[in-house]
């Protein structure tokens, strides 16, 4: 099939509407073929702290840990599929603390998530008040890091109340927070959601405010909130738009993350964007932070993030199972890696 992404429709799936915006016009995205960047991240190891693998596929995990990806955080996200009951939500979170995390340590990459209801799924009320009285069991789990990700979307009354509500959970049970901010109206929606946060009495180092840009960077890091950037190659932030962020800002407080889900994503962005600085000449040091260590910092925050435990590689033993399932599909010989292997 022929695909050409400039007359293809924004990806909606992180909320993105077209926008018609004339910044369309300047290319700020670059794509590097594995060729092309493989040399330039040798030996480097990446966290990608939002990314919904649920939505991946298995040569996704592979391709991920081959380019040196050794752990990432995903969060509870909107399926694109309204939810009709309550146990579609539990399955969900269920999946994400068991099944997601097996799958992706079969690969070599440890998995940590995010729990929380979505800023659109708020807008249901009364399943929304349903949810709520679960997420407290999800929350407590081994390797949840963080509630998220949560936040607004259209900015509407249901979605200020869940937001206010998960927050006060987020406190109690001592957890980071992670913030969903709108395409819409993203310069009031950042600073909306800040000032909310900081009314609940949190500090904001505690708060990772998602999906940032040039226009709502600046704010963020001096209210001392972290800010998370989405390299979403045709919406959210181009990688050559990210170069010049780091280069502007620096290194302290901001982490880059690929957000792919079930659009038009690339698993691969975190490596690639890594990349791009190298060949920019931006440090070793400050692409470390931005691309591994400040996600660590802020969702280690949790007590639930263990370096040691994924820094040198996971041993791969896909002979495993979980609850009698395995991996490996009809025949397939499992692959056994008792040593770490970041690039092959
Ligand atoms: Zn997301």
């Amino acid at each position: 099939m022929q695909q050409n992404h400039k007359n293809q429709e924004p990806n909606p799936s992180h909320f993105e509407e077209s926008q018609g915006t004339s910044d369309q016009e300047v290319p700020t995205h670059r794509d590097l073929t594995w060729d092309e960047y493989r040399d330039t991240i040798q030996g480097m190891r990446f966290f990608d702290p939002h990314i919904h693998m649920t939505s991946r596929t298995t040569d996704d995990y592979q391709t991920m840990f081959d380019a040196g990806i050794v752990a990432l955080i995903e969060p509870a996200f909107w399926l694109g599929q309204p939810r009709t009951g309550l146990s579609s939500f539990k399955d969900y979170y269920s999946s994400l603390v068991n099944w997601e995390r097996f799958r992706s340590s079969q690969f070599g990459i440890r998995h940590y998530c995010t729990i929380g209801l979505n800023s659109r799924e708020a807008n249901n009320e009364p399943l929304a008040e349903q949810v709520m009285e679960i997420l407290p069991l999800f929350l407590y789990k081994e390797g949840v890091v963080g509630v998220g990700e949560i936040g607004f979307d259209d900015q509407t009354a249901a979605e200020e109340k869940y937001y206010r509500a998960q927050l006060e959970l987020a406190k109690q049970a001592k957890l980071p927070v992670q913030v969903h901010t709108p395409h819409r109206d993203k310069k009031h929606g950042t600073e909306r959601s800040m000032a909310i946060a900081l009314e609940h009495g949190f500090d904001p180092a505690w708060v990772i405010i998602d999906h940032n840009n040039e226009e709502t960077v600046k704010s963020v890091l001096d209210q001392g909130f972290y800010a998370g950037f989405t390299i979403y190659p045709f919406t959210k932030m181009g990688n050559e738009r990210m170069v010049k962020v780091v280069e502007q800002y620096g290194p302290e407080r901001i982490m880059i993350n690929s957000a792919a889900d079930w659009g038009i994503s690339d698993p691969l962005a975190l490596p690639k964007t890594a990349a791009l600085m190298k060949m920019r000449g931006i440090s070793d040091e400050t692409i470390r932070k931005v691309t591994y260590q400040n996600a660590i910092d802020a969702f280690g925050q949790s007590g639930q993030i263990h370096e040691t435990d994924f820094a040198n590689g996971l041993e791969i033993d896909q002979s495993q199972k979980m609850n009698g399932n395995t991996i490996l599909r009809g025949g397939q010989q499992p692959r056994i890696a008792k040593e770490s292997l970041f690039i092959n």
